[in-house]
């Protein structure tokens, strides 16, 4: 059962009884949609475990997938720091958007991982402009695929052996040069942090 309970929510901030509920993914944790509660869409949810709104242009109570069976199931809810919005976590059944894409963000569930989504969009940019000579990632691929994946066994070598020692800052070192190796040999397979993702997603069923 989610830990949020009803009379906590501010469903009057607006004086409409409505909240927004961000609707994410539990599992990929990619923002699905967003709709808002009043408190009875919010027991509905809780009792049926389906998440349902209240639909501002339906003008009443709303399961997401009452026509689609697109629905979403619940998993847990959050409630935000002055406790006027709720994160919704779901599990949902086939696409959220209407217009038939997983979110109603259309574009490609890229920047998924952060600050590293940007270290991967930077090699591969630099990769793309090679003329740049002064690029580290740049010459490291114009030694081929067998040199990135040695100097991956490398920093590895090097994390093991610092892990092994007690020097905390030399471990974070050289940790931080693996991955960020391992990230070149991922894109010069052809892959990114996404493909590793659904492996590893799919050995959680
Ligand atoms: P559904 O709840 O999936 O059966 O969809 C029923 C209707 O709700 C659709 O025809 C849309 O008008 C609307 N709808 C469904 N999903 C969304 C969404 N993610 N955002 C906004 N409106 C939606
Ligand atoms: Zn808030
Ligand atoms: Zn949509
Ligand atoms: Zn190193």
């Amino acid at each position: 059962q989610p830990k949020t309970i009803i009379m906590n929510i501010d469903f009057n901030k607006n004086n409409d009884g409505l909240v927004p509920a961000i609707i994410q993914d539990a599992t990929t944790k990619n923002v699905l949609m967003l709709g808002y509660m009043n408190e009875e869409a919010y027991q509905k949810t809780i009792d049926s475990k389906l998440v349902t709104f209240f639909s501002r242009t339906k003008n009443r109570l709303w399961t997401k997938g009452e026509e689609s069976g697109n629905v979403l199931n619940l998993v847990d809810i959050k409630l935000d720091c002055d406790k006027d919005t709720l994160l919704i976590q779901v599990h949902p059944k086939g696409p959220t958007c209407h217009k038939g894409s997983d979110t109603c963000w259309n574009e490609e569930n890229t920047s998924n991982f952060g600050f590293f989504s940007t270290l991967e969009d930077v090699i591969k940019e630099r990769v793309a402009n090679k003329e740049t000579k002064k690029s580290y990632v740049a010459s490291l691929f114009d030694k081929g695929i067998n040199k990135i994946a040695q100097k991956v066994g490398e920093e590895a070598v090097e994390t093991v052996i610092e892990a092994m020692d007690s020097n905390d800052d030399l471990f974070l070192y050289e940790s931080a040069d693996l991955l960020f190796h391992y990230l070149m040999l991922l894109q010069a397979k052809g892959f990114t942090l996404k493909d590793i993702e659904a492996e590893l997603i799919k050995r959680q069923k």
